[in-house]
């Protein structure tokens, strides 16, 4: 096994083990002192509450909250709160430390942190669901903070939610602060731009992998998975671009034109389709499972974890992969795709993108003076493109993939942060 293999048998079995086992590989490639990986390797702060709330039928159902602070050496705490069936510690705990990876790879000033309720907020009404968030936010009063840890939305919650979470941690304080939380619609505080954030992210990444590997964008095919937030933007996006979108797929549906979709057609289409793609005219539909490893140059994976396995990594077509999605590639893959010469951009970089302007919306929110479109979306550029040549070159200096170069950027920043601060 390579120094760069990440071959982990427990990441079936734990979320965190498998962020542990990537956190080990860089650690070990960079030299990171053991004190530094040993701070690293355990959360700061890990908060579980129950939530007793009255549902419509009059019953009180009790709900599990978590938060979960990974770190601060960096900053106050980043990270979004999921409303999933499938929430609990140890998928709490992974998505905190992958926070604190990703914004030091974006360069912004925070830690990592994230959250979540397990509860189904499809088969919940709105007014249980708002009972639900404020609930929430208030056992959390103590965690949150606008310099102490920010939560946004991630799956099952959106701009509403972070909305009902903000006035009630304002009523709880006392005061007005919109900078506590971020991805809230723009009439509360939100920014411009913040909506497409992150596909906007994997444009530029793609973009940028690209120029390095000589390709232009007008003779390339892309396939991207999801079409939800950030496949629908990545896919408008690239098309924009130039790039010729081959193939698009949801929960419902997949799809495959080897002469490109009509990506605006599909989204006029999903937009009268209950968001969905089932039905779709502009393409041939095909298995889901053939979505992956079809023919294409640039293979985005923008839905959700464990996607590409090592049942499929061997029959991946693309060149370029570019994770939207969070932990779309299981660990036992990598190998694989470093073994077939594809070049990967790692989630912790590829879709730092809405975290990095969820950061432009707490300035603004701290500044109490808004940018333009314009102006985010040229600031969120020129950060990614930063983020992306940093890692690029750690890739070159270490000899390692890109997801390994992402881990040791991160950690290079983080360590600094570790030592300065000390401990007692
Ligand atoms: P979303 O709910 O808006 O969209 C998810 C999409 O995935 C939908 O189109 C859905 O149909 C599709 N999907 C679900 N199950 C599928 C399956 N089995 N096969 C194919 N498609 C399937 O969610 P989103 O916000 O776009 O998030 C997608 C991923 O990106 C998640 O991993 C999320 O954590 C990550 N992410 C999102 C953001 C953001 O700003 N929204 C930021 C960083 C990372």
């Amino acid at each position: 096994m390579s120094t760069q293999t990440v071959n982990n048998a427990q990441a079936h079995e734990s979320m965190f083990e498998a962020v542990l086992a990537r956190l080990d590989a860089a650690a070990k490639l960079m030299n990171l002192s053991s004190d530094v990986l040993n701070v690293l390797r355990n959360p700061q702060k890990e908060v579980k509450v129950s939530l007793p709330i009255t549902m419509d039928n009059g019953s009180i159902q009790v709900f599990e909250g978590y938060r979960t602070v990974h770190s601060t050496h960096l900053g106050p705490s980043k990270g979004g709160i999921r409303y999933a069936l499938d929430v609990n510690s140890d998928e709490v705990r992974a998505l905190a430390a992958w926070m604190s990876f990703k914004c030091a790879v974006a360069n912004l000033p925070y830690g990592g942190a994230k959250g979540g309720i397990k509860c189904d907020p499809r088969a919940m009404s709105v007014g249980e669901l708002e009972r639900l968030s404020r609930a929430y936010a208030k056992a959390m009063k103590d965690v949150f903070g606008v310099n102490r840890d920010i939560p946004a939305p991630d799956m099952g919650t959106s701009g509403r939610e972070m909305a009902w979470m903000l006035d009630e941690y304002n009523k709880v304080v006392g005061e007005d602060s919109p900078g506590v939380i971020t991805g809230k619609p723009i009439a509360v505080g939100g920014s411009l731009g913040r909506d497409a954030a992150t596909g906007r992210g994997v444009m530029v990444n793609t973009l940028a992998a690209l120029k390095k590997m000589n390709l232009n964008p007008s003779q390339v095919t892309a396939v991207v998975q999801g079409f939800g937030n950030v496949g629908s933007h990545a896919a408008r996006l690239l098309s924009e671009k130039g790039i010729k979108i081959v193939g698009i797929g949801d929960h419902t549906a997949s799809y495959y034109n080897e002469k490109g979709i009509d990506i605006q057609a599909a989204l006029d289409f999903a937009a009268k389709n209950n968001r969905v793609l089932k039905g779709f005219t502009g393409a041939t539909e095909i298995q889901a499972s053939e979505l992956l490893i079809s023919k294409c140059d640039v293979l985005v994976p923008a839905a959700l974890q464990n996607v590409i396995t090592v049942d499929n990594a061997t029959k991946i077509q693309a060149k370029l992969i570019v994770e939207g999605a969070n932990g779309p590639t299981a660990p036992e893959a990598d190998q694989i795709l470093n073994d077939k010469n594809i070049i990967c951009i790692p989630d912790i970089l590829a879709n730092s993108g809405g975290v990095t302007v969820s950061y432009f919306e707490w300035v603004q929110n701290k500044a109490g003076y808004y940018w333009t479109e314009e102006e985010v979306n040229t600031k969120h550029d020129l950060k990614m493109e930063i983020a992306f040549e940093a890692i690029w070159n750690n890739s070159a200096k270490y000899k390692s993939s890109m997801r390994l170069a992402a881990y040791i950027t991160a950690l290079e920043k983080i360590e600094l942060g570790v030592k300065l601060k000390g401990a007692y």
